[in-house]
């Protein structure tokens, strides 16, 4: 039987239902996401199910800090009752709507910082994302202590920066990378989507062809010099009318610059299709 669905706003409620819960023997998930749930989402639920979790946490929080001052922040998409909705349906047990004000209380002053492998593709971009990012998921980690934790490879630097962060800080909670929920043309799925008009939805469909590109080189050649392979992709991704943020080549682990397509490389890229900025990669 399923579970009735609890939803909580306030961090030190949500913090003592999670430790009474793993008092009683609940292995506990978190799923941490800003909210306007779509089937990428819904596919880290099904993941922490199939992890054997009791209880599935989603967090639903579009956290300030993790926004630069030109960025999207106040017109991020939200729509807390489809979210509740889906989460329910998916088989979440808890859902956490807390407000930035509970979250950052007055005088807030405390922010965790990863050095190395945020410092370049979108932390280069989006100076602060990953400060945003390591600090609200380092407070969802105290507030739920999980058991374990789901990501998706959407977003691929933000799973390694987690795990990074996760190992360094010597947190006890198993981190968990879920694959990228794709839309039927290809195009990865995102709450940022809805900003499409129709024919940029269209258009984007060139970042997850470019990618599809790298991956045939390689499966064709065993090995692809990274220049003509990135010249070949941008030129592709500008045909679609889309400019070029960064499009890189790099070690899966450790995100540092190769020269070499190959097993082990992941290609990263973000684009502006129009005034949204997408991002997509794909695992060699
Ligand atoms: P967001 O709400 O965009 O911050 O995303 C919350 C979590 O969902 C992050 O771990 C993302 O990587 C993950 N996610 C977002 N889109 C997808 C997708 N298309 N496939 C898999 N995971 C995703």
């Amino acid at each position: 039987m399923k579970k009735a669905l609890k939803t909580f706003s306030d961090p030190q409620k949500l913090q003592k239902w999670c430790a009474a819960r793993r008092e009683a023997g609940a292995r506990i998930a978190l799923v941490p996401t800003m909210g306007y749930l779509h089937e990428g989402h819904l596919s880290l639920i099904a993941a922490a199910r199939k992890k054997g979790a009791d209880e599935i946490v989603v967090s639903v929080f579009v956290n300030p800090v993790q926004f630069g001052p030109n960025e999207d922040y106040e017109k991020y998409p939200r729509d807390e009752k489809a979210d509740l909705a889906k989460c329910r349906a998916a088989g979440a047990t808890a859902v956490f709507f807390p407000t930035p004000a509970n979250m950052y209380l007055d005088g807030y002053s405390t922010y965790i910082t990863e050095e190395t492998l945020a410092a370049g593709l979108c932390g280069a971009r989006r100076p602060g994302h990953f400060r945003g990012v390591c600090t609200v998921v380092a407070k969802l980690f105290n507030i739920v202590h999980p058991h374990l934790a789901v990501f998706g490879q959407k977003d691929f630097q933000q799973a390694a920066v987690i795990k990074r962060m996760v190992r360094d800080l010597n947190f006890d909670v198993q981190i968990v990378v879920s694959p990228i929920v794709r839309e039927p043309s290809g195009l990865a799925r995102s709450s940022r989507n809805t900003y499409l008009s129709d024919d940029e939805r269209t258009r984007a469909v060139a970042l997850s062809q470019a990618l599809r590109l790298a991956k045939a080189d390689v499966a064709a050649e065993g090995s692809v010099p990274w220049r003509a392979c990135r010249a070949k992709i941008v030129k592709m991704l500008e045909k679609a009318g889309l400019t070029v943020d960064y499009v890189e080549a790099v070690d899966s682990e450790t995100l540092a610059p190769v020269k070499t397509l190959a097993k082990g490389v992941a290609v990263l890229l973000a684009v502006w299709c129009g005034k949204t900025r997408l991002i997509d990669n794909i695992e060699l």
